[in-house]
Parts: structure tokens; C-alpha cells; sequence
């Protein structure tokens, strides 16, 4: 029997996405933060297998679809990953899957970046399943400046910052400065009077933390960066820098704040990063001060 338009929907919005051969679907599995383990691995693959071509697919926001499947075979495949704690989904206008780098186990990475991409997976795509938005809502989590989960290209980017802390009163203005020759950014530079660090130019990588020998940036503190209104695709633009850095905590609300504000402003169609130019960087920066916008969380859902 030839599967409707309708019921073709309903299974998309489900995470089972028409294949081009009109026949079959690819169920898109959700891995919270990018890991998954070595059973879920395994049932991925059992699926496949049982139920799909034999093939599993990673996509670029870290799910996983499984293509080949039937329609009448989607409540069992749904059943089967379910087993090992795993559900499909990740389409609509709607929060998106988390996308996380591997800041938890990279070298350079300053925050625990699947831990966070978990919380916001629990807290956003779980929580805000059935709240519709007036587009889909994006945000990926990067451990450091070096931005390789490209964090300012989502409606809201995470990165992990590390801010030295120099105490020029230790600095000895050394002939080589080890600081200087730790920098990436040439933002640390030693001049006549001791190292300079330009501000403009630093990104606050935390490369340079413990590497003076007379301990002039002995520490820095940890902070997460957040980028609001990215996009890439048909129409592209890069997230805009707040100027705070916060804490995981705040970092967490301030996401919330922003979906808010995105689901109570935005008209349909829109993405952020155009109701962020529609309302102007400055006015959306002031809306989502305080925590107005967190006190309307019932209003502005039911609303
Ligand atoms: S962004 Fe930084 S922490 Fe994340 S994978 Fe790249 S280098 Fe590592
Ligand atoms: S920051 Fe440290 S290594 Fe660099 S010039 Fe000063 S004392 Fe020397
Ligand atoms: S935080 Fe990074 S960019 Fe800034 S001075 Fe240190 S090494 Fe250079």
C-alpha cells in the first residue's frame, strides 16, 4: 500500500526521513552529545542489519541515520534502540540535536563539552520537544577558540574561554619571553617594560597560563563565550559575540532566555540571526538581561 503524504510527515516528524527512492526511510538517531557507547554502537548496527541496507550514516550534527527501512518496520526499529536508551527525532522547527567537539577529551579543550551538550540536550531538546518555534534552533558547544565544531555558525554558539591572569609586577621583562613564543594570536608580546598583552587581538585561548617561568600568568579563569544568530546553508551569518563571559550556570539560562525570546518575537519562517537584525544586537542584548524572560517561561509557551 503506498505510504501517504500525511503519514509520511507524521514518521518525519518522528525522525524517519523519506528516502529518494520513494520507498524507504532513514530513522535519525540522537546521541545527546556526539558518544555513544559500545551497545549502542552494536543495536545501531543490529538495526541496520535486521532492518535497514546494512549501512549507517553519521551526519555533520553528530546523529546517526540508519537508511533502507521500511514504514511498516518504524515501532519496532523505534523499540529496538530504545533498549539501549536511544530515541529518533532531531527534525522540525524546533531545538535541534546538540552538536558538541571533544572538548571533554582534547588537548586543548577548556570546558567539559559533552557534559555540557548533555545538560542542554535534557534541558532543550527534551524539555522544549513539543514547543513549536518559529524556525529551527541550532546550538553547538566548542572547548576552545579554536572553534572546530564552527560554534558561531548556530543560532547560538558555546566556546570555552580561558582568561590569563597577568600580574605584570612578577614580569621580568626576560630577553625571550616564553609567553610570547606560547601565543598563537601574537596578542602577548614583550616589549622594553615587560609583557603586553593586546586585548583586541587576545581570544583568550588560555595557551599562555603557566608558561612564564617566574609564574606572571599563573592562572585564569574558566568562562563559556556565547555567539547568538549564526547560520550556514541557503542564507549564511556568523554569530554575533556578546560581550560577557559567563558561567556554565549563566551560560544555561542565557540559552534558555534567547529560545524565549525566540519563540515569543520571532515570526514564522524566521531564524534568530534575522530577528536579531530585525530587533537590533543592542535591544535583544538589553531584552535578555535580568531575568524577565525566565518568569515569563509559562506565558510565553502557552502564549
Ligand atoms: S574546538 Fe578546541 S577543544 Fe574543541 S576539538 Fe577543537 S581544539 Fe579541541
Ligand atoms: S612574562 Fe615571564 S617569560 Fe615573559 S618576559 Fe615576563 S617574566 Fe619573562
Ligand atoms: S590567552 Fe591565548 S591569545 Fe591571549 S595572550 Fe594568552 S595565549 Fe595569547
Amino acid at each position: 500500500m503506498a505510504i501517504t503524504p500525511e503519514q509520511r510527515k507524521t514518521v518525519k516528524g518522528q525522525g524517519f526521513l523519506s528516502n529518494n527512492d520513494g520507498e524507504h526511510f532513514s530513522g535519525r538517531v540522537i546521541t545527546e552529545n556526539g558518544v555513544l557507547n559500545a551497545a549502542q554502537l552494536k543495536n545501531i548496527a543490529e538495526i541496520a542489519d535486521r532492518f535497514g541496507n546494512g549501512q549507517v550514516a553519521f551526519t555533520t550534527r553528530l546523529t546517526v541515520e540508519i537508511p533502507g527501512l521500511d514504514y511498516d518496520d518504524i515501532p519496532a526499529v523505534k523499540e529496538y534502540a530504545a533498549q539501549e536508551g536511544m530515541e529518533f527525532g532531531g527534525t522540525g522547527a524546533k531545538v535541534r540535536p546538540v552538536v558538541a567537539c571533544k572538548g571533554t577529551v582534547c588537548i586543548f579543550g577548556l570546558i567539559d563539552t559533552q557534559a555540557m551538550a548533555t545538560e542542554i540536550h535534557k534541558r532543550f531538546y527534551q524539555g522544549y520537544r513539543e514547543v513549536a518555534l518559529p524556525h529551527k534552533f541550532k546550538i553547538a558547544v566548542g572547548g576552545c577558540p579554536n572553534n572546530c565544531v564552527k560554534p558561531d555558525l548556530n543560532d547560538v554558539g558555546v566556546v570555552g574561554q580561558r582568561v590569563p591572569a597577568y600580574r605584570a609586577e612578577l614580569c621580568r621583562a626576560c630577553k625571550k619571553c616564553a609567553v610570547e613564543a606560547a601565543c598563537p594570536m601574537g596578542a602577548a608580546k614583550r616589549t622594553d617594560a615587560g609583557l603586553e598583552i593586546d586585548q583586541a587581538v587576545c581570544n583568550t585561548c588560555g595557551r599562555c597560563i603557566e608558561k612564564c617561568p617566574f609564574q606572571a600568568i599563573p592562572d585564569g579563569e574558566v568562562g563559556y563565550r556565547l555567539y547568538l544568530g549564526g547560520r550556514w546553508g541557503k542564507m549564511t551569518r556568523h554569530g554575533t559575540k556578546l560581550s560577557g563571559l559567563y558561567t556554565r550556570e549563566e551560560a544555561m539560562d542565557m540559552i534558555e532566555k534567547v529560545i524565549l525570546l525566540f519563540k515569543k518575537e520571532g515570526r514564522q519562517g524566521e531564524r534568530f540571526g534575522s530577528l536579531l537584525d530585525r530587533l537590533g544586537v543592542e535591544t535583544v542584548e538589553r531584552l535578555l538581561e535580568g531575568d524577565t524572560l525566565l518568569k515569563e517561561k509559562e506565558q510565553i509557551l502557552n502564549g
